[in-house]
């Protein structure tokens, strides 16, 4: 499954929506010709975040997609959102899915899908909640792994974030890269188009994931992107994303020459070393919070003081500055070092309390 003999990350190429037969048809036939489908999507239910726009052609479309399947031997996805989605579509023998990411946050709809699946040998394609949590993530890979065992698969499509980007969902990378760590047999792919939200930023999105070691891709393909009725902005023309396809710089796990693995050795052995000093450091850095508990304790002040981490933040993050290291990295590092002293510090106290 998810699997491709091209030289190319698998796809999952296809539009955001079927619109009609025939744009359904008109894209399906580009796509297989310049071999750009591995499986063919199209959203036949659209959940929409604000009610107005277009919502999906629902039931009448089913049949069309089935029929394309038939005739081009091609396998298709559709979303589906709820139980009564999966019926209709194995009514019309379409048997894989994808789980969007406005369904993947609710673990009752989750777990009502995963119910309609059992015995169904479907395949299963879970997108990431919209916002960033890991667990609800986890918690549906979980749900339908236990229906639909190794047809199970991940798709990293961003998450909405108030912070500004010049893509339409932050990728925050090390969250599938964390989600491969808990399932390191689970398939996870790139839905670039919305990452990018922006057909000229796809390519750099795709080539992204990547270099981080993904091995597919799922692409919103349209033969006339502009009078798109969903996602217009970042869908693409089959021309389009060949061109895309071609210019991606695939990369292997591991590079087979010895010089290339001798000198992965050298540079791996350096970080090595420096993660030996800087565990190092840290461990004397909190041997000290120990004496500071201390301390306070015999004169009775508290643990957290807010002028000192207040300091501990900026100057951190002047010196951060001084060696090009990012102020969000910095800041998340010493919530982690200053956390675990306010821990240590407690414990201190907690322990004198009881001696
Ligand atoms: C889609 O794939 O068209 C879609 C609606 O995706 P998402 O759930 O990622 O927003
Ligand atoms: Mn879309």
């Amino acid at each position: 499954m998810w699997k491709t003999e091209k030289n190319r990350p698998y796809l999952i190429t296809g539009p955001c929506s079927a619109e009609s037969e025939e744009q359904l048809n008109t894209i399906a036939d580009q796509l297989v010709e310049h071999q750009l489908v591995d499986m063919f999507r199209a959203g036949i239910w659209k959940p929409r975040t604000r009610p107005g726009s277009f919502e999906g052609l629902g039931e009448k479309a089913l049949p069309w997609l089935s029929v394309i399947s038939t005739r081009l031997s091609l396998p298709v996805c559709i979303e589906v959102a709820n139980s009564s989605h999966v019926e209709l579509a194995l009514k019309n023998n379409i048997t894989n899915f994808w789980i969007g990411a406005r369904t993947t946050v609710n673990p009752f709809y989750v777990q009502e899908i995963a119910d309609a699946l059992v015995g169904t040998n479907a395949s299963v394609l879970v997108k990431n909640p919209i916002h960033p949590d890991i667990e609800l993530w986890t918690g549906a890979v979980e749900r339908f792994q236990k229906v639909s065992g190794e047809k199970v698969g991940a798709i990293h499509r961003g998450f909405s974030s108030l912070q500004t980007s010049k893509y339409r969902n932050i990728p925050r990378w090390e969250i599938p890269l964390e989600l491969k760590r808990r399932f390191p047999e689970l398939f996870i792919m790139c839905d670039a188009s919305h990452i990018a939200g922006d057909s000229n930023l796809i390519a750099e999105v795709a080539q992204k994931s990547i270099d981080l070691g993904v091995t597919g891709l799922m692409i919103e393909t349209h033969p006339d992107p502009d009078q798109a009725l969903s996602d217009a902005k970042q869908q693409v023309t089959s021309q389009k994303l060949k061109l895309i396809i071609e210019q991606l710089v695939l990369k292997s796990n591991s590079a087979g020459s010895q010089v290339f693995l001798d000198q992965l050795e050298e540079l791996r052995a350096q970080i090595d070393k420096i993660d030996e000093d800087i565990l190092q450091a840290i461990s004397s850095r909190l041997e000290l919070t120990k004496e500071i508990g201390s301390y306070k304790k015999d004169n009775n002040v508290t643990v957290f003081q807010l002028e000192r981490w207040n300091e501990i933040l900026q100057t951190r993050g002047i010196t951060g500055d001084r060696l090009h290291l990012r102020k969000e990295f910095i800041h998340r590092l010493y919530e982690t070092i200053h956390s675990e002293s306010i821990r240590i510090q407690t414990e201190v106290i907690e322990n004198d309390l009881a001696s």
